[in-house]
């Protein structure tokens, strides 16, 4: 059945291959072509790979230590993640896309749908084409771009580059003249919103592909999902009921922990690692505009301990804030609370809770600030940010974080940061 074109506008779902092994290559040439693995936090486990890696047979998510001998053998470079240089480098990709779209939202790191004006049978080939020379001139990593009418087609039409090896990274499932082979090579599971209970309940009703799901009674599936079936049926068939959402829903908290390379006893370890996540979250507060009103810290015992022990203590403010310096001494008196000397603990972490946004900040009517204080605060947190922005994120820091950081995160084999510091960026020698 052809869709008789329909949407003027169509979208895309342009996905980068491979993200972090990609970044890596990206950035040190001599990784090109080469087998690497990237490992999660504290060199735990494998959570991405170059082609070649997987070519190996290397599992995604095996832990580093069980592997380590073999990729050794096998010659393959092991890297820690580096997420400032692939947040910066999904940051550049976002931007750039931009130039080649109507709307874009940022689905993930990685991630995008765009909307893009076609004009009655126009070919976007060409377009595509274009957008993934362009991102491979310019940041050396590889896209996938799958086309449709709408965001689930789109999805589908980004695995079907994947899976067709003629397809050279591009899609258009809006050109097939009869796509119902094509539905049926994706799996029901695989469908763009379709979770793992819902997949086996379709399964127990044998739709076990794309088309099944497409062709399946509406009633059965409304009764089962209510509106979010119906759209999900529409959307298979051709229909655009999901718009581009280029403005993202604020977030309802924001968190930063991790685990630490050796587990703490010392309160001033906690004290300090907690600090270092506080001056993290508040930033990242700030970068959107947020203002938090519960600040919560927490601490752990490993998984893998035979005595478990986990505390978490929170204070709720009068006035919601994100000055570093008021919530460092909360932090400090926080840490006490949820410390004890008889625990190893080996993961730590601090959440901005109650977040509103600074244009609707609302002060007590006893306990307020004076507009000058207030002032003062702004100032001096936006000129941190400026400075860390604009020369790295540790600039300007607070004094806790200067002593030595026996705890933190073991990163052995992290890459350089040559996108985001210009004293690590890389050099020629003739
Ligand atoms: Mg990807």
């Amino acid at each position: 059945m052809k869709k008789k074109n329909s949407n003027i506008k169509a979208m895309a779902l342009i996905d980068a291959n491979n993200f972090y092994a990609s970044c890596e290559q990206s950035i040190n040439p001599y990784l090109r072509n080469k087998p690497i693995v990237i490992l999660s936090n504290n060199d735990g486990c494998i959570i991405a790979r170059s082609p070649e890696a997987r070519i190996l047979k290397i599992k995604m998510g095996a832990p580093y230590f069980k592997e380590k001998e073999r990729l050794n053998k096998l010659n393959v470079t092991v890297l820690s993640s580096n997420y400032s240089l692939y947040g910066d480098m999904s940051k550049r990709l976002m931007n750039l896309l931009r130039n080649y779209c109507e709307e874009i939202e940022i689905y993930s790191i990685d991630e995008a749908f765009v909307s893009i004006n076609r004009p009655n049978e126009k070919n976007l080939y060409p377009w595509a084409r274009e957008v993934r020379s362009f991102i491979y001139q310019n940041l050396g990593i590889t896209l996938t771009i799958g086309i449709g009418e709408n965001k689930v087609r789109a999805k589908i039409a980004n695995k079907l580059a994947k899976n067709i090896d003629s397809s050279a990274g591009i899609f258009d499932i809006v050109r097939i003249e009869d796509d119902n082979n094509y539905l049926k090579e994706i799996s029901v599971d695989k469908v763009w919103g379709i979770g793992k209970q819902t997949s086996n309940w379709l399964k127990t009703k044998g739709v076990k592909n794309a088309k099944e799901l497409r062709d399946i009674h509406e009633g059965e599936i409304v009764k089962k999902l209510g509106i979010v079936g119906k759209r999900l049926k529409l959307e298979l068939k051709g229909n655009k009921c999901l718009p581009i959402e280029e403005t993202k829903n604020p977030k309802k908290e924001i968190q930063v922990s991790r685990s630490f390379s050796k587990p703490i006893t010392k309160l001033e370890d906690l004290t300090q690692a907690l600090a270092i996540y506080a001056i993290r979250a508040a930033a990242k507060m700030r970068s959107q505009n947020l203002k938090s009103s519960t600040i919560r810290v927490f601490a752990r015992t490993s998984h893998y301990s035979n005595r478990n022990y986990r505390r978490s203590a929170c204070k709720k403010l009068i006035n919601a804030t994100d000055n570093t310096s008021t919530i460092l001494k909360i932090i400090v008196a926080l840490s006490k609370e949820i410390y004890n000397p008889e625990y190893k603990l080996s993961k730590a972490g601090v959440l901005m809770q109650d977040l509103t946004n600074c244009k609707y900040f609302q002060q007590s009517l006893i306990n307020y600030e004076s507009q000058e204080e207030l002032k003062k605060s702004i100032n001096l947190m936006t000129t941190i940010d400026l400075l860390n922005n604009r020369f790295n994120n540790k600039a300007i820091t607070w004094a806790i974080t200067k002593k030595t950081q026996e705890w933190a995160m073991n990163r052995n084999s992290l890459s350089k940061a040559s996108t985001t510091n210009i004293k690590k960026i890389p050099i020629i020698v003739i």
